[in-house]
């Protein structure tokens, strides 16, 4: 009935309990998963997961946040990317967040990672997992610069784990980009985000957790998974006026509709 569109399951503190994260899943009626890869180092194990499970997909990408990993080019992206059950490139994007001594100038080699990435998506006709946090404006540009001119189908994808406005978020909707919410909008101090989420056509709208992070109330603080994305389809379905169940089948659509042709397979 529901799925977890974006979670981290090789992460070590899930992986060792993933018999009793399946079972949860299956009791909480979440049948599939994303599990997001965020290293090149980490892509094996991640895959991993997609191929041992019949209900797991997976990325290829290397998170904006990870430095002092390999840096991928195009080629090594695509070629993990052809590979079963890899049905998108990410997570990518930008992260100003932790710039500590550094300016935005300095962050030159982030946007070039996530030239990549675009250019990667483009190439191999796969959807981008965005992530996007202090650094909006930056990710919307290079979205535009590199997503929608040059060789290839324009890019689509999703930004993950919403936490923008609604100005982002209508650019990111004309971009044709889907918006995923996570268990941050069950938080008390994220009223800014539900009216967003009032907002966002149930149609665009993916749901996730995130795990192990940002584990929805009444869970808050604790370790996330996957079993948890009820929770947020809840929560999504009180502030539209709508059935969990309208949101659990729509935002399964909408998973199936983005990632497409690999997903049916
Ligand atoms: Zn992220
Ligand atoms: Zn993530």
């Amino acid at each position: 009935m529901f799925v977890d569109s974006h979670c981290h399951l090789s992460f070590p503190e899930l992986r060792a309990e993933l018999p009793a994260i399946r079972s949860a899943m299956q009791r909480e009626r979440v049948d599939r998963a994303l599990c997001i890869c965020t290293t090149l180092e980490e892509f094996e194990t991640v895959h991993a997961l997609a191929r041992e499970h019949d209900n797991f997909w997976c990325t290829v990408g290397v998170h904006p946040d990870n430095e002092d990993v390999q840096e991928p080019i195009v080629a090594d992206l695509l070629e993990r990317a052809a590979r079963p059950r890899v049905v998108a490139i990410g997570e990518t994007g930008l992260d100003y967040y932790r710039l500590g001594e550094r300016s935005v100038a300095d962050m030159e080699w982030q946007r070039e990672r996530f030239r990549v990435h675009i250019r990667a998506a483009r190439q191999s006709g796969l959807p981008l997992v965005v992530h996007t946090r202090a650094s909006a404006d930056d990710t919307l540009a290079l979205l535009r610069e590199e997503g929608l001119e040059g060789e290839g189908a324009p890019v689509r994808g999703v930004f993950h784990c919403f936490t923008e406005t609604r100005s982002v978020a209508r650019r990111a909707l004309e971009l044709g980009f889907m918006i995923s919410f996570s268990g941050i909008l069950t938080f008390r101090n994220a009223a800014e985000l539900r009216e967003v989420a009032t907002e966002v056509p149930l149609e665009h709208c993916l749901i996730e957790t995130d795990s192990p992070y940002l584990a929805p109330a009444p869970h808050r603080g604790k370790t996330n998974n996957p079993s948890y994305v009820p929770l947020v389809a809840a929560e999504l379905a009180r502030l539209q006026g709508r059935s969990v169940e309208e949101v659990a089948a729509a935002t399964s659509t909408n998973f199936d509709r983005l990632f497409g042709p690999k997903i049916l397979e």
